[in-house]
């Protein structure tokens, strides 16, 4: 069982004041009874004096003449003046005399010689006893004094006791009036004790509260007391403890939100391990990266929870020694491609960092690298084949073949081909980079799309008639005007158009229609937008080409566009067109046969300028 300090304060108390009162009593009545017992000492030392006097006129006679009876009377007599026990004994303890008896009795008294006071008479001259008397029953004190009588006599001993009956009936009732003032003392003390003990501890169970509250969580409280002692000093000491507590939580828990902003704006993905390699934080682009929730990552050993060989072999490396690291490794299931810096935090005990560990999504900085060395080979390589073709051509020219002039004049004819080829590939090259630079400045004018269908049918129409097209218009009637930039936008028709002509074989048909866009089949609101749409009974795009058609040098069969003088830089141009107009371009299957390709044009000028060209788009 613990006691409370409230109840040892109390007891504690009580105790000492319990045990005062009864040692201050105690002393007391000691003091009282050695004064009482010497005052009854001299009372019978004066007594016996006076008895002894009673006697002498007696022991002056000879022994033989005293006769037992006259002694007896005698001593009789001077007990009740004295109002004292009076005995006379022989110097061998011999009772001759007493005053508590009839003088019948005293033959059969046993001898006194043994009893302490006649003893120490007998031995030193003077003896003094207390004890319960033997005829009595009641405390008495005893003096007894040797007497020398008559010379040739033998000494007698005088015992006189007096009776302490008023003396012990007084002690007794001082002692049971210190009794209740005891108890008296004892009442009054219980209550001022448990005062005292709850004003002792009555701030220490605050602090003792005040402790408990703050080791829950608590650390706004603050401690009132207005003790001034070593409790006042323990509780404002605590309250400058709390204060300086809250303010380091504080500064922490600013530390700890502002480095979880930190973590979770990051692009990069990151997570913390320990040094046994179990995951201590993660954040939500690490999360993404891996499709892995914070939750199951905690506390797991990194191993297991990507199951991924290079990265085990990553971890166990740094776990090991401790060196900034650098690796790549590719997700098997999605692909991605991710690049890995980890570095030592220092930490060797648990729920310390011990590895901090940074993935950078490269995915598509390999993407563009391999869309920037595909474009370089695809540039080189459509150089060079003009290129060889006319270096060819000029060499057999110098080889003589100038002296055949049906031959010089067809090689000639080449490499003016070739040539052209070259320049409108360099110059498709220059008006895309135009644009993707933003070199080109989109005009924003109201544009008749009747008008401007017309307009560039007429202009291929020459190129469509050598091959037997049909081209067809189907223009919605009164379409809102589209604002954009009319020469770009005629380009872009050109463009389709000169591939629809150049992919269809003769006797096609060639449709190019404008409408209102359809509403889109999710919303179910009608789309603001138009869509212009260029169609063929060609040749057809193969649907895994079709997303592709818009890369540069694209093509579905090299050859035949090669052959047709394609440069494969056209769709490109046609979709940063369209999209420089904050539009889009697709393409799909034509029905029964070919191909249509859709110019979707936003209405109104919303939309401009909003678009802004991914990395590879410009590249
Ligand atoms: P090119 O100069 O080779 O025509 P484009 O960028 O204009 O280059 O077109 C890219 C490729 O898309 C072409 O090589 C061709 O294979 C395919 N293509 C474009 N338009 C059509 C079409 N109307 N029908 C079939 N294929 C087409």
């Amino acid at each position: 069982m613990t006691w409370s300090i409230r109840w040892k304060v109390m007891l504690g108390t009580l105790v000492a004041v319990v045990c005062g009162l009864l040692i201050a009593s105690g002393m007391t009545v000691q003091a009282l009874e050695r004064q009482r017992f010497a005052q009854l000492g001299e009372i019978l030392d004066a007594k016996t004096k006076l008895i002894e006097y009673g006697f002498q006129p007696l022991f002056g006679r000879n022994r033989s003449s005293l006769s037992p009876t006259q002694l007896q009377e005698t001593a009789r007599d001077l007990g009740t003046r004295a109002s004292a026990q009076v005995t006379l004994l022989a110097a061998d303890g011999t009772v001759l005399a007493d005053s508590a008896v009839q003088g019948a009795e005293l033959a059969v008294i046993e001898k006194h010689a043994a009893r302490p006071e006649i003893d120490q008479a007998l031995s030193t001259g003077q003896g003094q006893d207390i004890r319960s008397g033997h005829t009595t029953g009641d405390r008495t004190m005893y003096r007894a004094v040797l007497i020398q009588t008559a010379p040739e006599n033998s000494p007698l001993v005088l015992r006189v006791g007096i009776p302490m009956v008023v003396l012990d009936r007084e002690l007794s009732e001082i002692r049971q009036h210190l009794f209740w003032a005891l108890g008296l003392a004892f009442l009054v003390a219980l209550p001022l004790s448990m005062w005292l003990a709850h004003n002792i501890t009555k701030p220490l169970s605050d602090i003792a509260s005040a402790a408990r509250q703050l080791s829950s969580g608590n650390h706004a409280l603050h401690i009132r007391t207005t003790a001034q002692d070593e409790v006042g000093l323990l509780a404002s000491t605590l309250n400058q403890m709390v204060d300086q507590l809250q303010a380091k939580i504080d500064e922490l828990s600013e530390d700890r939100t502002q480095l979880l902003a930190v973590l979770a704006s990051m692009v990069e993905g990151v997570m913390v391990l320990d040094y046994r390699g179990h995951v201590l934080q993660v954040n939500p682009a690490l999360e993404r990266m891996f499709g892995i929730s914070r939750v199951e990552a905690r506390g797991r050993p990194c191993t297991d929870l990507f199951r991924h060989q290079q990265l085990t072999e990553l971890v166990a490396i740094i776990l090991r020694s401790p060196a900034h690291r650098q690796d790549e490794i590719v997700l098997p299931l999605t692909g991605r491609c991710l690049q890995i810096e980890a570095s030592p935090a220092g930490g060797k005990r648990d729920n310390e960092a011990c590895v901090v560990l940074v993935f950078h999504d490269i995915t598509e900085l390999r993407r563009l690298e391999k869309i920037r060395k595909d474009f370089v080979a695809n540039v080189s390589h459509e150089l060079r084949t003009p290129l060889t073709s006319i270096k060819g051509y000029v060499e057999a020219l110098l080889d003589g073949a100038t002296d055949d002039p049906v031959a010089s004049k067809n090689f000639l004819d080449i490499i003016l081909k070739q040539s052209d080829r070259l320049n409108l590939i360099i110059e498709d090259l220059l008006e895309l980079s135009k644009i993707e630079s933003g070199r080109v400045s989109l005009k924003e004018e109201p544009l008749e799309l009747q008008s401007l269908v017309e307009r560039t049918l007429s202009m291929v129409k020459p190129m469509a008639d050598k091959k037997r097209h049909h081209l067809i218009t189907a223009i919605m009637p009164s379409l809102p005007s589209v604002a954009g930039d009319e020469g770009r936008l005629a380009q872009v028709l050109t463009n389709l158009l000169d591939n629809a002509i150049k992919y269809t074989p003769a006797g096609g048909t060639i449709t190019v229609s404008a409408a209102l866009a359809p509403s889109s089949e999710a919303s179910q609101r009608p789309v603001n937008a138009i869509d212009l749409s260029v169609s063929d009974t060609g040749m057809g795009i193969p649907e895994q080409d079709r997303p592709r058609v818009f890369e540069r040098f694209y093509r579905v069969d090299k050859a035949r566009s090669r052959e047709l003088g394609g440069t494969g830089l056209g769709l490109a141009i046609v979709k940063h067109i369209v999209e420089g107009h904050g539009g889009h371009v697709w393409v799909e299957a034509n029905h029964p046969q070919g191909s249509r390709f859709v110019v979707r044009l936003p209405l109104g000028s919303t939309a401009r300028g909003s678009r802004s060209m991914t990395e590879a788009d410009k590249i």
